[in-house]
């Protein structure tokens, strides 16, 4: 037999209960607030949450058990396999081992159906009929409406960045397929969309832009809730499956990894690969944990922990996170899911606490990864995904410096075959980076001025 190359759970083997790593941080993490600076109760949360998620969301409970219908769905795709990157490995002759979590293998090609399901069924329950959302790239956009489809008896409405509805058309039908309706935002549905087209029609729109839209129109209907896909607690604890999966992987093969890392746009397929490990880390493992993201949106490395809205008409409550400005507006890189200007509190709160590190790449080292790996293991990553491939490469090569054996794993959040525009633009030659101006940066800071501080 030849060496093994991926570990797979049976479907007897998928975790029963999600991971909260809130139960486990040292401080507390500071509660969402209001303009007056006071802590929001679940009320206030209540036109555009179903309770039930709410609850999720302010749970400090250390597990919680997934429920059977959720169960059910996740077997379409799950367990998800873990790789080992032999070929990868062997190109970069580094004595690391290298393993990677596929969930790319989902109906939408992502990790977002993790969340996208149980998100859809949470609120079915709760007799909701109708999900508003935004999406940048699409990916959140097309999770959601396979989501809706697969439970049933929701519509699904999408506020589609402008710029990502103009460059891919794909995604859209993607969302027709499974009875999403997409539109480009901003819109002439909505208020502020109507307003922001008033001042500048050729806006590229942005995601602050897309969940303004979306929230304004779920408020308007008592049948209707907004689905966020990353940043907050309860998208955190969905995604934790990923890394419940990889521990019981690894632990198949007597491995456990010395170095974690995920790409971090807002935090949600990172925390999902990482919180489980931080449990570790909390009770005495020596690891690191590293999100990375892009050198044009540089949340995590160069951002202020603050409270900012999560949206720039700032409809939702303060969160406590590192966060660029509510009224950024990133630079056209390639990976639109790690365009966005905040990062989950969680995620936030666990690099405050050391438990986490961050770093930041630009888009041409990303690509170069990405190619590197489509010519060894084969498949053709996300945008996002390539920063995560791009840090285990960094890594890889430092442990061969350091002629060390250490085991790197990371989160291969999904495929890029929706998202060929920027391999065609390296391959071509006409990539560039895009590091954030330290004015640039300063000035969307300034958004923040007057808030109240954590
Ligand atoms: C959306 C997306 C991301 C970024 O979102 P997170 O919440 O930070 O995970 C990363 N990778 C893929 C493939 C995505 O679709």
């Amino acid at each position: 037999m030849s060496e093994q190359i991926k570990v797979t759970l049976t479907e007897d083997e998928l975790p029963r209960q999600w991971y909260n790593l809130n139960a486990d941080f040292a401080k507390p993490m500071p509660p969402p607030v209001g303009m007056d600076g006071n802590p929001i109760g679940p009320e206030a949360l209540a036109p555009v949450f179903p309770m039930n998620l709410i609850e999720q969301e302010m749970c400090t409970d250390r597990w919680v058990d997934i429920p059977e219908d959720i169960l059910g769905y996740y077997k379409i795709w799950r367990p998800t396999p873990l790789y080992r990157a032999r070929r990868l490995e062997k190109a970069l002759g580094t004595p690391a081992k290298i393993y990677y979590k596929n969930e790319g293998v989902s109906p939408a090609g992502s990790h977002k159906p993790n969340t996208a399901v149980a998100q859809a069924w949470y609120n079915k329950q709760f007799g909701i009929k109708k999900l508003t959302t935004e999406t940048g790239a699409g990916q959140w956009g097309s999770a959601l409406s396979f989501a809706c489809s697969l439970v049933g008896g929701i519509e699904c409405k999408v506020f589609m960045v402008r710029i990502s509805f103009d460059q891919k058309p794909f995604r859209k039908v993607m969302m027709r397929t499974w009875g999403g309706n997409c539109v480009p935002s901003p819109s002439m549905d909505t208020e502020t969309g109507r307003k922001i087209l008033a001042e500048d029609p050729d806006t590229p729109g942005s995601l602050g832009i897309a969940i303004s839209e979306a929230i304004e129109e779920c408020v308007q209907r008592e049948d209707t809730r907004y689905a966020l896909g990353s940043v907050l607690n309860h998208v955190m604890l969905h995604q934790s499956i990923i890394g419940l999966e990889s521990q019981a992987q690894m632990k198949k093969i007597g491995a456990s990894p010395d170095i974690v890392i995920g790409c971090a746009g807002g935090g949600s397929n990172f925390a999902g690969l990482a919180f489980p490990y931080a449990n570790e880390k909390i009770h005495g493992a020596d690891m690191r944990i590293i999100g990375t993201e892009p050198e044009a949106c540089p949340t995590l490395t160069r951002a202020k922990y603050r409270y900012d809205s999560g949206d720039v008409a700032m409809m939702t409550p303060l969160l406590p996170m590192h966060s660029l400005g509510h009224t950024f507006v990133p630079p056209p890189l390639h990976a639109g899911g790690l365009r966005y200007h905040g990062m989950a509190p969680m995620v936030s709160h666990a690099l405050n606490e050391g438990l986490i590190e961050a770093a930041s790449i630009g888009q041409t080292e990303c690509y170069e990864a990405a190619i590197q790996f489509a010519r060894t293991e084969g498949f053709i990553s996300a945008p996002e995904t390539s920063h995560a491939i791009a840090q285990a490469i960094r890594e890889a090569k430092q442990a061969k410096e350091e002629g060390k054996e250490k085991t790197i794993l990371f989160n291969w959040s999904g495929h890029g075959l929706m998202d060929l525009k920027g391999y065609e633009a390296y391959l071509d030659g006409n990539l560039q980076d895009y590091p954030l101006p330290d004015e640039l940066l300063e000035k969307s800071q300034h958004s923040m001025d007057g808030l109240p501080m954590p």
